[in-house]
């Protein structure tokens, strides 16, 4: 038999059950502005055909060159990857569903996205991303819609506080190219000392340099040609636009002409969230941007857009660091409404019974089989942070009835004994005065 426990694969975690409670609460935050900017769910699968990520992310970009979890299916012979990312995927059902005849289209998906970077603390190889697709529309009402509903979000999460906002313009196509050129011209006479990767960026995608790790590179970067210089006067009056309501909004931002995201469909509007104190290499929270050309290198229909996607454990660090920092730290969810004890063995038919009508009654019941000493029961339904403690013994049963104990800081010792065919509306009345 094995001795030790097959570990999780590096970079990939558990979320237990202690931290899936603030979890869901940040879900579920997120889920309720979603909906109150008419965003709907769609879920997309987790496996797509390599190509769709390859041409669409981009080439040269790391995500493609170096992280993907790219394999063949053998069973078909198809070259497939698990998604890094979840924009594609979305706008690939989105176009299939015939989202381009559709007017503006508002999707929301959340779940794992999978790269195959170095692990460190804020970096996995498996992480959680929430996002919205805005389609359909090339009004830059839509992705200020979108960077005020963040805005919002980090209020209600009460980080508003710890994160920044920064914009930048990559304009169109056409100023992309110009500035492109200049950049080959501007790198040229550097690249023989550089990596493979550097030197086929520079070859297929010279604006991705402005964010390469060489330092050699950085600093030549900090020089660069700046694709500010090559916007057309549509390009500025977008940016404009978003850059206005925002300010008419309340919502602060800085502007970074080197603010280039790791994927290449983004034109005109980019935004990042980081976190305001500096020190963490890990500190993007959030990204998005305007993709108005990614419909046409998926399939034959044009379709304007923007988004935005948010690293879920990044988020629920900062969160949990917040609630450390104001000492408001949020307890751990309990497990359930109540904790059934059960002390005498002739009872467990009675306490199942009572745990069932309690359920059917709406009532979450954490039932611990065998009977236990008491003193060991009210441990266990502290660790669980359950506010309520039933206590069913021989005595109980005799007379029909339960035993409820308050355990929470507020009605700690507290005790009343409710007949069994009173308890759910008893539990309820406790419940609903916590
Ligand atoms: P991106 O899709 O690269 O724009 O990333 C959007 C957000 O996802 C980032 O701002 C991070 O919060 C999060 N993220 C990206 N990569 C990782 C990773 N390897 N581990 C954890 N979070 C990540």
């Amino acid at each position: 038999m094995a001795k030790t426990i097959i570990p999780a694969v590096r970079g990939m975690h558990d979320i237990l059950p202690a931290a899936t409670g603030l979890w869901q609460r940040v879900e579920r935050a997120a889920h309720a502005l979603f909906y109150r900017y008419g965003y709907r769910e769609i879920r997309t699968p987790l496996v797509e055909r390599l190509d769709l990520f390859e041409r669409q992310l981009g080439e040269s970009t790391d995500v493609v060159q170096k992280e993907m979890y790219a394999f063949t299916d053998s069973l078909n012979d198809e070259k497939l990857a698990l998604r890094p990312e979840a924009t594609v995927s979305t706008m690939r059902a989105l176009l299939a569903d015939g989202a381009h005849r559709a007017g503006v289209s508002r999707v929301w998906y959340g779940g794992a996205m999978f790269r195959h970077e170095r692990p460190q603390k804020g970096r996995y190889r498996q992480f959680h991303q929430m996002g919205c697709e805005a389609v359909g529309s090339s009004d830059p009402l839509l992705e200020t819609e979108q960077i005020i509903l963040l805005a919002r979000l980090w209020e209600e999460l009460g980080i508003g506080e710890r994160l920044k906002l920064t914009l930048n313009n990559l304009g169109d196509s056409a100023a992309r190219a110009r500035h492109r050129q200049l950049l080959q011209a501007y790198f040229y006479d550097s690249k023989k000392d550089w990596d493979e990767l550097s030197r086929a960026r520079l070859d297929k995608n010279p604006l991705r340099l402005l964010d390469d790790k060489n330092p050699e590179i950085q600093t030549l970067a900090a020089a660069a040609p700046l694709l500010a210089e090559q916007l057309d006067d549509d390009a500025k009056a977008h940016v404009q636009k978003v850059k206005d309501a925002l300010v008419a909004h309340n919502i602060a931002f800085e502007e970074d002409p080197r603010l280039v995201r790791g994927l290449d469909y983004y034109n005109l509007t980019v935004f990042e969230w980081t976190l305001a104190s500096e020190g963490s290499s890990q500190n993007a929270v959030c990204g998005g941007g305007r993709y108005d050309q990614l419909a046409e290198t998926i399939g034959p229909h044009a379709l304007a857009g923007c988004g935005f996607a948010l690293g879920v454990e990044r988020l629920v660090s900062l969160c949990m660091e917040a609630a450390e920092e104001s000492k408001t730290a949020l307890p751990p969810a309990p497990a359930a409404d109540c904790y059934l004890a059960v002390l005498d063995a002739d009872c467990y038919d009675y306490a199942f019974a009572v745990a069932e009508e309690c359920r059917a009654a709406g009532i979450g019941v954490f039932y611990a089989t065998g009977a236990q000493a008491l003193g060991k029961q009210i441990k266990k339904c502290e660790a669980l942070n359950i506010p309520l403690l039933l206590v069913v013994g021989s005595s109980e049963k005799q007379q029909n009835c339960i035993t409820i104990k308050g355990l929470t800081s507020e009605r700690a010792g507290t005790q009343q004994t409710a007949e069994r065919a009173q308890l759910a509306s008893v539990l309820q009345t406790l419940m609903n005065k916590s």
